[in-house]
């Protein structure tokens, strides 16, 4: 599967026709009418794909498919607005 996503939208799907999809963490088919999760990297829902439940659960305990939150807690904050203007008043780095 394509795993450049920085990040995954995750959410329960189950869909009401009896489509088969195949899951792209394990590769076996996952019958719609199943309960399970839709993931779309980094939001994009054109790239949705459908997974079983216990794959997602298993990817997410090893760390793989993090949420927009959990991903973006290890991002270095930009410096807000507020504290470039300070630095421009007072006195910065420049
Ligand atoms: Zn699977």
């Amino acid at each position: 599967m394509a795993d450049e996503a920085r990040w995954w939208l995750i959410r329960p799907a189950q869909n009401l026709k009896p489509a088969t999809y195949r899951c792209p963490l394990c590769g076996n088919h996952l019958p719609a009418l199943s309960e399970h999760f839709l993931i779309a990297p980094e939001g994009d829902t054109s790239r949705r794909r459908h997974a079983h439940t216990a794959c997602v659960k298993r990817a997410r305990q090893a760390g793989r498919l993090p949420t927009r939150d959990e991903w973006a807690r290890t991002q270095p904050r930009p410096p807000s607005a507020l504290s470039r203007l300070r630095d421009r008043l007072f006195g910065g780095t420049e």
